[in-house]
């Protein structure tokens, strides 16, 4: 049982969360709404305090599902697969592929919190934290807290880059909202992929959301290593454009971002009372960068699990998809030109409501075989031995 002492007007939080982005803010949108926390008092601390639209999420899920829907901009019951030898476009149903712009969210749910009393944020840089037997002390440039709980969201890059067990991929990205004079999209259709483009020996794509006939968002993005020089990015877009003799539009904004893309148990820095969220606790699909949707899962399971148990360092724990993440991205990061191919392989030999489940990581043993069998096994099975070698050693 969840054993708070619940303290009036001192200044030991209940609960403190670091970033006030898409994790927190899942979190606490599902404290307020279970009711269970009107009690706690909850600071949040964010460091931007100008934060705007600076990303887009997309995620799939149930046409009927209501998660997030008063925010969702887009949804399209399509979506579309290429590569030089391959294209699919597919109906999703009963699924449809949904897209959010943060600000409506950050704006959604900080107005949600300035409706509860005992939540409150503040705008302050997060240095750093240690641990006392019964509360954790939270340094920030202006202040010094105290709280029986700490959540944090806040990456540490150095951690996953400094290190050389796990492969680190990094999902990276420049994306232009452009508006063109003629019309040339198909709103009804997302392009989740479409590797028919310059692999430049790397796994890159264009990321294609169009919001009507004349506006999308177009991404250049990469599955690799190391970042590109901001022009590059904006080179793989414009040459896209052109192939597509897309010649005549406006810029109306520019989003940019890289995503950890990896296996480093994260989880292994929780503590009773410290807890990593979102990307910073390994929320993030490693094999596909996504995750909007994990969060939420995420979330609503911490919320639940809040409510009956005081030891954090108990939430988190390790699945079958996490070695087939492991293994896909051994292979992806070892060879990283082989992105396309992999990628063509998976889709075009499986149904696709079956890749959404296994990337959902709700796919059965059966299910997982034949996903397997669709890659080169000799790669796969290379890798997979090494993995089997190191992790003994
Ligand atoms: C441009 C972009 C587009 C993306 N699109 C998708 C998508 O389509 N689908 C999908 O599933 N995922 C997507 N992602 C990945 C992922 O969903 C997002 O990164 C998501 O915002 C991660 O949530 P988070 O809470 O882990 O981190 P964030 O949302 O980044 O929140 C961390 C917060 O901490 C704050 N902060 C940082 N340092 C400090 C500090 N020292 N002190 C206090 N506060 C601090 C930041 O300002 C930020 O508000 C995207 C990411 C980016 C960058």
């Amino acid at each position: 049982m969840f054993r708070f002492v619940k303290v009036k007007n001192s200044k030991i939080y209940d609960f403190i969360f670091i970033g006030a982005g898409a994790s927190t803010l899942q979190i606490i949108n599902n404290v307020i709404l279970s009711n269970s926390f009107k009690n706690f008092s909850i600071l949040i601390i964010e460091n931007d305090e100008n934060k705007v639209n600076d990303r887009t999420w997309s995620f799939w899920g149930n046409t009927d599902d209501n998660f997030c829907k008063s925010f969702i901009a887009k949804e399209w019951n399509k979506i579309c697969f290429k590569s030089k030898d391959f294209h699919l476009e597919e109906s999703l149903h009963p699924l449809s592929y949904k897209m959010i712009r943060s600000a409506p969210f950050y704006d959604g749910v900080k107005k949600l919190i300035k409706t509860c009393p005992n939540i409150i944020i503040k705008f302050d840089s997060f240095v750093s934290y240690f641990e006392e037997k019964n509360y954790v002390n939270i340094k920030t440039v202006k202040a010094k807290y105290k709280s029986k709980f700490l959540f944090n969201s806040v990456i540490n890059w150095n951690l996953i880059l400094n290190q050389t067990k796990y492969p680190v991929l990094q999902q990276h990205f420049v994306g232009w909202f452009i508006k063109t004079d003629k019309e040339h999209f198909n709103s009804e259709i997302a392009t989740f992929m479409d590797f028919d483009i310059n692999q430049n020996k790397k796994t890159s794509f264009i990321y294609l959301l169009p919001l009507n006939k004349k506006e999308a968002l177009v991404e250049y993005t990469l599955f690799s290593k190391e970042r590109l020089k901001f022009a590059e990015y904006e080179r793989g877009i414009r040459s896209y454009l052109n192939k597509n003799n897309i010649r005549n539009y406006s810029i109306n904004e520019i989003e940019n971002g890289n995503i950890p893309m990896t296996c480093y148990p994260f989880h292994k820095h929780n503590s009773k009372r410290v807890l990593f969220i979102g990307s910073a606790g390994g929320w993030t699909k490693a094999s596909t960068g996504f995750t909007f949707s994990s969060i939420r899962k995420k979330s609503e399971k911490l919320v639940n699990y809040l409510k009956k148990n005081d030891d954090l360092s108990k939430f988190e724990s390790k699945n079958r998809f996490w070695w087939y993440d492991l293994l896909f991205l051994d292979v992806l990061s070892k060879y990283n030109h082989k992105g396309s191919e992999l990628f063509t392989k998976m889709f075009s030999k499986n149904k696709l409501e079956i890749i959404l489940k296994f990337l959902d990581e709700e796919t059965s043993y059966c299910e997982e075989i034949k996903i397997f069998l669709s890659f080169p096994r000799l790669l796969f099975v290379k890798q997979l031995i090494k993995r089997l070698i190191r992790s003994t050693h």
